[in-house]
This record gives C-alpha cells, sequence and structure tokens, in this order.
C-alpha cells in the first residue's frame, strides 16, 4: 500500500532509505535544509558532493548518508523564483520527479522531502506545494519500489499550505 504524509520536523532526524536535499547547482553546500543535512551528515558528505562535478536546477544526484539516519541523501538545486516566466513550474516538477526516479532506482523504500525553493529561493508556497504532490501522486502510481513518501514541513505555515492541497 502507497502513501503520502506530511509532518512536521527536521529532515536531519528522519530515519528514511533516503531524504531529499534542496542544495544548490554547486552541490557543495549552502544555507537552510543544506547547510543541515551538511552539518549532520559530517564532512564525508562534502568530499563525495565534490566528486559529482555539481548538478544541473531541476536533476538530482545520490550520495551517501553517513552520519544521518537516512541511507541515501539525494540532491536536487529547485529552480530560483524569477516571477514565474523562467519553467520555474517544470522545474520544480523535474526537482521531485528526478529525485524520485533516482530513489526508484536505488531501491528506496521510503522517502522524505524538504519544501523545495520555497525558502531562500522564493518560489510562492501556495504553488509550489501543488505542484510538489501532483509530482508526488503521478510518481506513485507507478514506481516499484517507493511505497512512502513523506514531506517535512520545518514550520506550521509549511505544512498548512501542503495539507490544503490534500484537502482540495
Ligand atoms: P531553497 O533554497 O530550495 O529555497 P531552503 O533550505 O532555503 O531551500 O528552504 C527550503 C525549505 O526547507 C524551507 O521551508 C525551510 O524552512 C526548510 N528547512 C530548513 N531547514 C530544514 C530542516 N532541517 N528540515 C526540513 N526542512 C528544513
Amino acid at each position: 500500500m502507497k502513501s503520502f504524509d506530511i509532518i512536521l520536523g527536521d529532515i536531519t532526524k528522519i530515519k528514511a532509505d533516503a531524504i531529499v536535499n534542496a542544495a544548490n547547482t554547486t552541490l557543495l553546500g549552502g544555507g537552510g535544509v543544506d547547510g543541515a543535512i551538511h552539518r549532520a551528515a559530517g564532512p564525508e558528505l562534502l568530499t563525495e558532493c565534490w566528486a559529482l562535478h555539481g548538478c544541473a536546477t531541476g536533476e538530482a544526484k545520490i550520495t551517501k548518508g553517513y552520519r544521518l539516519p537516512a541511507k541515501y541523501v539525494i540532491h536536487t538545486p529547485g529552480p530560483i523564483w524569477q516571477g514565474g516566466t523562467h519553467h520555474e513550474a517544470d522545474l520544480l516538477k523535474n526537482s521531485y520527479m528526478n529525485s524520485l526516479g533516482l530513489a526508484d532506482a536505488h531501491r528506496c523504500r521510503t522517502v522524505a522531502f524538504p519544501s523545495i525553493s520555497t525558502g531562500v529561493y522564493h518560489f510562492p508556497l501556495d504553488q509550489a506545494s501543488g505542484i510538489a504532490i501532483h509530482a508526488i501522486r503521478e510518481f506513485l502510481a507507478y514506481s516499484l519500489y517507493v511505497e512512502k513518501v513523506t514531506m517535512v514541513c520545518f514550520d506550521e505555515v509549511t505544512k498548512a499550505a501542503y495539507e490544503k492541497v490534500l484537502e482540495k
């Protein structure tokens, strides 16, 4: 039975087969959830990321989770909001779909996401939450291994926005 839930929490504490990192295109760490994941995983994560030579917006790359409770970290740079006319919606959907595709290819059963692009990348939360949930549902309909996806919201406002999409 496949499932999707929304929780309030810190993604670095989640014991999933894979957690997703809202990275930047360098994959060399940054602020927000990216910084928290690198701090919790330890310096070996940065060493592995160096060898990946970056990642394009909407694409995804996978590493080990090191000191995290998660087995893998899937790094995806979401789009920076530039008013909505720069393919931001398609790129955000790509981030979710490519992350889930990589998780499935690595036979992950459980995957946790942060709210990609809605922090310093300023993607409007009401739109981002709809894109995220529709992408996750679409993927879960045909995934081979991924059966449980959790949206890990860091604050109540974010959680409420995702819950509102589910109510529709
Ligand atoms: P982006 O650059 O993609 O906008 P941010 O890290 O700035 O990424 O923000 C994405 C979301 O992740 C925001 O809702 C932010 O509050 C949230 N966030 C920050 N730290 C954590 C964490 N430890 N666990 C889960 N979500 C987090």
